[in-house]
């Protein structure tokens, strides 16, 4: 493990318990990113975190692992904003909600999908081994089925569900008035091929769906915050989308041609796309992901 590009290393980590334990966290830093006053995006280990505070508190958007929740606290008051008031995890996935703990138990108020609740409170096996049930003080107090309006620090903050898309329990976070848009891991800016996680109830089509409504609400201006990569912009998303449905087009026509799995991969109906070649998720694995998805 430790020779891997830590591209790699970070999302590997995000659902496997023995290969989070190996990553080393000390050596990890917290970059801070600016986006509007009061709003910002934390870099480190696991997914983006999006920040919004001032005189109504300080929320997070998701919480990476538990041995970054003290770096994180240090970021949030380097921006000047107070200790975490409430957090809302994008979906389940560990390199999300890894935080939820250490945050619960110092008061934050957790917000997540109805799904997310469910997957955290019981074991869940993933393609990638098993992960245990979360303690009750990480778990999410308010849950939605479609999404929460928060109305805090000068403008609205949407919460929105995205129906089995990366999993079944994915929401994006829109500002509405600083024109920023956290999409969880229904994107990856580059930096692999898109993780759908069909155990968890994601769904390739349901990627390009959570897509098209998020490009929707945003315009030339808008910061779009990727699970994992840099800050994009709506254009960035649009290529995003455009690959996803592309590639689920090549693999339907090869699958109607009568084509096998091995035939249509060696097609490369996934090439071409800018994307990180060794990403957590390969150009093959993706294309297998998507044959398995449209097939059935
Ligand atoms: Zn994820």
């Amino acid at each position: 493990m430790t020779k891997l590009p830590a591209i790699f290393a970070f999302a590997i980590s995000a659902i496997t318990a023995p290969v989070f334990a190996q990553q080393d966290f000390s050596k990890i830093e917290i970059k801070a990113e600016q986006l509007a006053p009061g709003v910002a995006v934390l870099f480190g280990a696991g997914g983006n975190i999006g920040v919004s505070y001032g005189e109504d508190g300080t929320i997070l958007i998701d919480d990476q692992y538990a041995p970054m929740t003290a770096k994180i606290q240090a970021a949030v008051s380097g921006l000047g904003a107070a200790p975490v008031k409430y957090l809302v995890n994008t979906h389940w996935h560990g390199d999300h909600s890894g935080g939820n703990e250490n945050l619960g138990k110092a008061g934050a108020v957790i917000m997540a999908h109805d799904n997310v609740r469910v997957r955290m409170a019981s074991d869940q096996k993933t393609t990638f081994g098993e992960v245990k049930a979360s303690p009750k003080v990480a778990l999410p107090v308010i849950t939605y089925a479609d999404g929460l309006k928060l109305h805090l620090n000068g403008e609205e903050v949407r919460v929105i569900h995205m129906p089995a898309a990366h999993t079944d329990g994915d929401s994006i976070i829109h500002w509405t008035k600083s024109n920023i848009i956290h999409m969880g891991d229904l994107f990856f800016f580059r930096a692999t091929y898109p993780f759908v996680d069909g155990g968890s109830g994601g769904n390739v089509r349901g990627v390009v769906a959570a897509a098209d409504k998020a490009l929707a609400l945003a315009d030339d201006k808008t910061k779009i915050i990727p699970g994992h990569g840099a800050v994009a912009t709506k254009a960035d998303l649009l290529v995003y989308r455009n690959m996803v449905a592309e590639i689920i087009a090549k693999v339907e026509a090869g699958i109607k041609a009568g084509k096998s799995l091995d035939a249509i991969k060696a097609e490369r109906p996934a090439d071409g796309y800018g994307v990180n070649p060794s990403g957590f998720i390969t150009a093959d694995r993706f294309v297998e992901t998507v044959y398995n998805m449209v097939k059935s």
